[in-house]
């Protein structure tokens, strides 16, 4: 009966919204082992993929995957509710039932509701169309409509088991962050043989130890090794500890995602009333290899995740010349100078970096370096054409004692804190104690902190630095669990305090909620702020952050090889607009060098880093002309363009390159780059992504060839030649669809 209703209701629905629905013989699902169906199948697509969605008795499956026009991935399981919860110590198991009244489709979204009677639960299994392209999103929710405090074991956000055929090759594709500085391989290519096992993990501060694995931008992609590059893609949208994890056995591809349950066990509170909701994922499928799903995914993530406001200003991604180039030595004269130099080369934002306040956690201007203060300064950028961004690291305390300072020896401050400080514990210049803004007071105080600080100093970005949202805490009485003594361990690392143990995952579970409530927040409060994630370079950079700010440092090491590698692996990923660049003084003998240095950080988001006032005259000239090309050519390709990976990673010797070609616009550009090694004086590039029948007008723009005219068959199968005798130098060569 049950079955008959929810039939009823989803055709209804059905037809009034054009969904399709299709006869369970379709699927075969006679040969899967999933739960006992209660419902028709629902099937849920973007262009691109498609979800069979099955509701069973007591669970809810993704009972097939499919790529449009391609092939199917057929799921041998349902997916893995949690079987009991705590309530006063003792262990109560539960009961999932369907409800089909409560359950709701349309053509851009699935919620099954599954009801525990005893204790009283719902839980709401969700699919998600968020653009036309793309992948599928979804997500759990599970709501405590009992009268009691429960604790919930792990909850995944997905898992399920591909049949897959023992003989079919595969291969995985995954990338690094690029935390601190990339590493020498960060983009991994691997076979998934029998018996394969893997895990990647991310959190909201990656910090790498040698010998170990990185923490990944979390997601990955398998297809099929050689021949059609048919693939399907799944990836988390959330900043705090998670993981993805895929395992080959026999005839079985098992994938899960989610928080990461490591260290074991995870446990959450919930009291009457509060709902646990997994990290969304996305999956999707893709055509052509790494690139041909970053094509799809990379503008999935421009049109559901980022903030259109920011996006779609023409100006975005902006030109910025950050304070940096002077240290902590920044003060009013020297950022006036800086200003109106970055007026003059072209720059259309300055940006203070960290050495503007009175201490850590006093984030007030330092009256011996700013005795005007912050606001003249920002009316100065703003009176020359400039907008005006600053640097703060909003959840540190340390010992300043003045009014609205975060100050760990104030007894409320100190239960904040992720641990008491160390005997003898002194903060750095610009690093102090992190407190858990899971916690409701700590989240207030710091939402207001940076709502007044975008306010009184009229910024116009506002960047957050480094560790930022906990992942590790000792405190008994905070929201999340407590930590547990027998693996509870407290160290010091890159300037910080650390805090790890069982309970570090449900940490970063309530602190990154808490963090994407104040910035979203700020974007309320200030439409059109814009919103930087550095965390010490490249550390916090998932789908998460990629929804609640603008854009991403994407490493800590600011020299061309690293910059461009960086590049390299975030831009497999997320959209290139969103990848900042710092770019960073490099000895430079010839102009040729220095070419070569900004243009390793204009492939996306560029910030440089140096001070301007110093340049050399041919070296200004450089500059101004090259951040007109940006305006001009390169930032609309950077904007919407399709992006390919031309070479192998760069290893700073060799020659490397990145493509981008606009087929709306039939314009292009390669970024050609020679490394260090004077050999190989030429390059050929196959290009990607052209017509074969049309012909292209190439434009050489450091002049190292004359313009040429040739055919988009000979650029994508011989490729394009670029000729730099000289090492560490570059081209831009730019094509353009003829008629
Ligand atoms: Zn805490």
């Amino acid at each position: 009966m049950i079955q008959d209703q929810l039939g009823k209701k989803l055709q209804g629905i059905g037809e009034e919204v054009g969904m399709r629905l299709v006869a369970l013989l379709l699927l075969s699902l006679g040969r899967l082992s999933i739960a006992a169906p209660d419902s028709m199948p629902v099937h849920l697509s973007s262009a691109e993929t498609e979800v069979v969605l099955q509701a069973g008795r007591e669970q809810p499956s993704l009972a097939a995957l499919a790529l449009k026009g391609g092939t199917s991935w057929q799921n041998k399981r349902s997916e893995s509710l949690i079987g009991y919860v705590e309530i006063n110590g003792e262990t109560q198991p539960l009961h999932w039932r369907f409800s089909p009244a409560a359950s709701r489709t349309s053509s851009t979204g699935v919620i099954f509701v599954y009801d525990s009677g005893t204790p009283h639960l719902r839980l709401s299994w969700e699919w998600r169309v968020r653009a036309a392209h793309g992948p599928l999103e979804h997500s759990i929710k599970i709501d405590n409509l009992s009268g009691n405090k429960i604790w919930i074991p792990l909850e995944d956000s997905i898992g399920f088991e591909w049949r897959i055929p023992r003989d079919v090759n595969l291969e995985q594709f995954w990338v690094e962050k690029g935390a601190g500085q990339p590493s020498d391989e960060g983009t991994h290519r691997v076979n998934v043989t029998q018996g394969y096992q893997w895990a990647g993990e991310s959190s909201t501060y990656a910090h790498p130890r040698a010998g170990q694995q990185r923490e990944i931008i979390p997601w990955m992609l398998v297809e099929s090794q050689g021949g059609a590059e048919f693939g399907w893609y799944l990836g988390v949208e959330f900043s705090g500890r998670t993981r993805i994890s895929l395992e080959r056995v026999g005839d079985s591809l098992r994938v899960g995602a989610g928080l990461n349950p490591i260290p074991s066990p995870y446990r959450t509170k919930l009291a009457p009333g509060e709902s646990f909701e997994t990290p969304p994922v996305f999956l999707g499928t893709s055509r052509g290899g790494p690139d041909g799903a970053g094509n799809v995914l990379r503008r999935w993530v421009r049109d559901a995740l980022n903030n259109q406001e920011a996006i779609q200003r023409p100006t975005y991604p902006l030109l910025v010349n950050n304070s940096w180039g002077a240290g902590m030595q920044i003060d009013e004269t020297v950022a006036r100078h800086m200003i109106r130099d970055s007026a003059e080369l072209g720059f259309e934002m300055f940006h203070v970096d960290a050495g503007w306040f009175r201490g850590v956690g006093d984030w007030y201007p330092d009256p011996t370096k700013f005795p005007h203060g912050l606001r003249p300064i920002a009316d100065y950028a703003h009176q020359l054409g400039l907008k005006f961004g600053l640097w703060m690291d909003w959840t540190q305390a340390a010992f300043d004692t003045r009014p609205g300072a975060l100050n760990v020896n104030d007894s409320k401050v100190r239960g904040w804190l992720i641990s008491d400080p160390p005997a003898g514990w002194k903060p750095e210049e610009f690093k102090g104690l992190t407190v858990d803004i899971g916690v409701g007071a700590a989240h207030d105080w710091a939402a207001r902190a940076v709502n007044r600080v975008v306010d009184d100093y009229r910024l116009d970005m506002l960047e957050h630095d480094g560790y930022l949202v906990a992942q590790g805490c000792d405190r008994a009485d905070h929201p999340h669990a407590p930590a547990n003594p027998g693996n509870l361990r407290r160290y010091q690392d890159m300037g910080f305090i650390w805090v790890e143990s069982s309970n570090s995952t449900d940490v970063s579970y309530h602190a990154t909620q808490a963090y994407y409530d104040i910035q979203s927040r700020l974007r309320k409060q200030h439409p059109g702020l814009l919103l930087e994630v550095c965390n010490d370079g490249g550390r916090m950079v998932d789908f998460g952050s990629a929804a609640h700010c603008d854009y991403f440092s994407i490493t800590d090491a600011y020299d061309p090889l690293s910059n461009r590698r960086a590049f390299y692996d975030a831009s497999f990923v997320l959209p290139p607009a969103m990848l900042e660049s710092y770019v960073e003084r490099r000895p430079s003998p010839r102009i040729e060098n220095f070419l070569y240095m900004l243009r390793s950080g204009m492939m996306g988001w560029f910030t440089l880093m140096l001070d301007t006032t110093t340049l050399t005259s041919p070296q200004r000239t450089a500059t101004r002309e090259s951040l007109a090309l940006y305006k001009s050519k390169l930032r609309p390709l950077i904007r919407e363009a399709d992006l390919y990976h031309v070479s192998p990673r760069p290893n700073g010797k060799i020659w490397d390159g990145i493509e981008y070609f606009d087929p709306a616009r039939g314009h292009g550009v390669l970024f050609a780059f020679h490394g260090s090694d004077p050999g190989e004086k030429n390059h050929w590039f196959a290009l990607r992504g052209l017509t074969s029948g049309h012909s292209y007008q190439l434009t050489f723009e450091g002049g190292s060839s004359d313009g040429q005219k040739v055919s988009g068959k000979d650029l994508m199968q011989k490729g394009v030649q670029v000729y730099l005798p000289l090492p560490n130098s570059s081209e831009l060569v730019f094509f353009e669809e003829l008629d």
